[in-house]
């Protein structure tokens, strides 16, 4: 009877919950420095597709760029109605408007739910955050609702926003010498990475790196739940940087578990190179990719042919 009741209690006991996790994620890249088709700049955005939702990461430096390389590669962006922003310099926001009124025309609510992290709007950094309260102003004017996190925040199942990123390490992948108005040294608090909890583990999309890509991949992480960083992807601002802070970097990536890393923008060619050999990566599984790269859950990355 005892062991009957003990039966029934463990029967009924609830479940833990589990948490949601993305099942089908591809990532392209629409703006970024190397070309191949398209165009290249200094600049990010990237499309992500995870589980038949659309969102634009980041919109490009140039009005022009992430819509003709979008054309050129064939990718429809009308259907895009969430944009996450990285941060306020102009390379990773250029191309909003011009594609928000592009857009518009065939989807009234493309790319009008605008998700930034607190600080997005602080006004400073040398002027390379451009005219702030003008650019906030024409995209609502233009049908956009800027929505500001302070927190970690899953916005569709296993698809998370960081929010600002602690910084817990002594990187400094930020511009130097910027200042806010009336900040410290760090100019951007509101680097924001898109982190995607997957069964494979941890997938980080991340726009310039300011916050520190091992400070970053650290909160992508502790999202997760600790699992190991299955791919890391974006740009890590890590062209400056010595040989030795580049292996240090390699060594806490390597220890995080990563086994894809898609780089471009501000990682540097050399960087991703120095990046590749300390995470013990291939030319298959790390590469510096061109504007079309895919990273795709399951497949890998495609850099494209001149990553090699
Ligand atoms: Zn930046
Ligand atoms: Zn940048």
């Amino acid at each position: 009877m005892r062991f009957l009741l003990a039966l029934i209690l463990l029967v009924s006991a609830p479940l833990p919950a589990l948490a949601a996790q993305a099942a089908r994620l591809k990532v392209t890249v629409l703006s970024t420095m190397m070309a191949d088709q398209g165009v290249g700049e200094w600049g990010y955005a990237a499309l992500v597709e995870v589980d038949g939702r659309k969102i634009l990461y980041d919109t490009g430096a140039r009005p022009e760029t992430v819509l003709a390389n979008a054309r050129e590669l064939k990718i429809d962006l009308s259907d895009v109605e969430d944009v996450v922003l990285s941060h306020h310099h102009g390379d990773h926001t250029g191309g909003f408007l011009v594609l928000r009124k592009a857009l518009a025309a065939r989807n009234p609510k493309a790319l009008t739910r605008v998700h930034v992290a607190e600080g997005f709007f602080l006004a400073g950094g040398q002027g390379y955050r451009p005219a702030i309260p003008r650019f906030r102003a024409d995209l609502e004017a233009a049908g956009a609702t800027f929505i500001v996190h302070k927190d970690p925040v899953e916005i569709a199942p296993g698809v998370w926003l960081t929010g600002p990123v602690p910084r817990e390490t002594g990187e400094k992948n930020y511009p130097q010498g910027w200042r806010l108005a009336g900040g410290g040294e760090d100019d951007v608090p509101e680097d924001m990475a898109m982190v995607f909890d997957t069964a494979d583990g941890v997938v980080a999309l991340s726009g310039c790196g300011h916050a520190g890509v091992v400070n970053i991949v650290r909160r992508a992480r502790s999202i997760a739940g600790g699992k190991p960083l299955l791919a890391l992807i974006g740009g890590l601002h890590t062209f400056a940087l010595n040989d030795e802070r580049l292996d240090w970097t390699g060594a806490e990536l390597r220890a995080a578990g990563v086994r894809y890393m898609l780089l471009g923008h501000c990682t540097g060619i050399e960087a991703t190179l120095r990046l590749r050999q300390a995470t013990g990566l291939t030319r298959r599984t790390a590469a510096y990719g061109a504007t079309g790269a895919t990273y795709e859950l399951g497949k890998g990355i495609d850099a494209r042919p001149i990553a090699g």
